[in-house]
């Protein structure tokens, strides 16, 4: 038996990690979960943001899910998120965008595939005023992580049978920065001769993505832009609910939703549960579950494409719970 880290996280966490559990449970799959939280909650249960057994947790088993994790805005803690990403160096954030069937949305046809660097630039977090009025904050971007997350965008496309990699940037105004990023894309692109390379700049990018998404299949970014543009695309296929993500690195790998905290949502039994049970396929495929994964694929797109148990994000009435239960009864 497998066991994994669990990190509940706050705001809809609680409900949606439950969510998942029930979920790889109804598919056969044993996990013996080590349930440790972090953040605000952690905090006022132990004193610690992130909890010395947390981290010790982590180190071990190597394999991490997490729920969503409430950052305060301008003061504060600086983000737990941000931080077991750095820490553990799961430089690589994988983000799937797919239509799903049965969701109403302007397109039917989106596909694309988020690799958003996910270890420098401006959240590295140093920022300081500088004088009374004025701030300096600090990107960085190296040669070192723009080949890795390079590296990981073509690897991704070849594995996975995709044709085209686009590389988005802002090099024209950040020429040292984003260009160091570009040429090390590029560097990269000589070794897939096999898969088409180009590149967008970052608001361009934007214009395109709601207008045809249907053109785009691997997206590869530095962190700022790969998070702008994974809410974007999350909004071409129905919304926050639904989008799964990935954290890979050498050798420990944290999975969560795109989502974040969705305070307003927190406790009602109201979140959509399919993007933290779509993070967590992405979790069994990584742990050689693929055929429970491929299981609980279908069982969602199964109860989503029917509608008669979807939250009211998508248009549904069911509680997470209610909906929770219908994918686990079609699995
Ligand atoms: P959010 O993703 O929490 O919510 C944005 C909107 O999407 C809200 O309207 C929310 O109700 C809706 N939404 C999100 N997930 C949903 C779900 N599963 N089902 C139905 N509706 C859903 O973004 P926010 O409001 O900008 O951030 C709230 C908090 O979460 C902040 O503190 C932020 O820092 C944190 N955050 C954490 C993570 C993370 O833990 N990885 C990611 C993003 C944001």
């Amino acid at each position: 038996m497998k066991t994994i880290t669990l990190i509940p996280g706050d705001g809809i966490g609680y409900e949606v990690t439950s969510s998942l559990q029930k979920v790889i449970t109804a598919a056969d799959v044993k996990i013996d979960w080590e349930i440790i939280n972090a953040g605000e909650d952690a905090y006022k249960a132990t004193g610690q943001f992130i909890p010395t057994s947390l981290l010790e947790s982590i180190s071990k088993n190597k394999i991490v899910f997490k729920g969503p994790i409430t950052t305060p805005i301008g003061s504060g803690f600086r983000s737990i998120n941000v931080t077991l990403r750095q820490k553990y160096n799961t430089y690589a954030n994988i983000r799937p965008i797919k239509s799903i069937p049965g969701i109403k949305t302007p397109f039917q046809n989106v596909d694309l595939v988020i690799v958003r660097e996910n270890s420098e630039d401006l959240y590295c977090g140093i920022e300081h005023l500088v004088t009374e009025g004025v701030a300096e904050s600090i990107k960085i971007i190296t040669e070192k992580a723009s080949l890795r997350i390079a590296e990981s965008a073509f690897q991704y496309a070849k594995t996975h049978g995709r044709k085209k990699v686009t590389a988005v940037h802002k090099a024209n105004i950040m020429k040292i920065s984003d260009g160091l990023f570009l040429e090390c894309v590029r560097k990269i692109a000589k070794k897939y001769p096999e898969i088409y390379y180009e590149e967008v700049i970052v608001d361009n990018m934007c214009m395109q993505l709601v207008m045809h998404p249907e053109n785009y299949d691997v997206l590869v970014l530095p962190n700022l832009y790969g998070d702008i543009i994974s809410d974007l695309g999350a909004g071409l296929v129905g919304g926050l609910g639904l989008v799964p993500g990935a954290n890979i690195g050498e050798n420990i790998a944290i999975f969560e939703a795109v989502h974040g905290s969705a305070p307003s949502i927190a406790g009602l039994n109201m979140a959509n549960p399919t993007a933290c049970i779509l993070s967590a396929t992405m979790m069994l495929d990584y742990i050689g579950e693929q055929s429970a994964a491929s299981l609980i694929r279908q069982a969602t797109a199964y109860v989503i494409q029917e509608g008669k148990y979807t939250t009211q994000d998508i248009g549904g009435t069911a509680t997470t719970t209610e909906m929770t239960e219908a994918i686990c009864r079609y699995i």
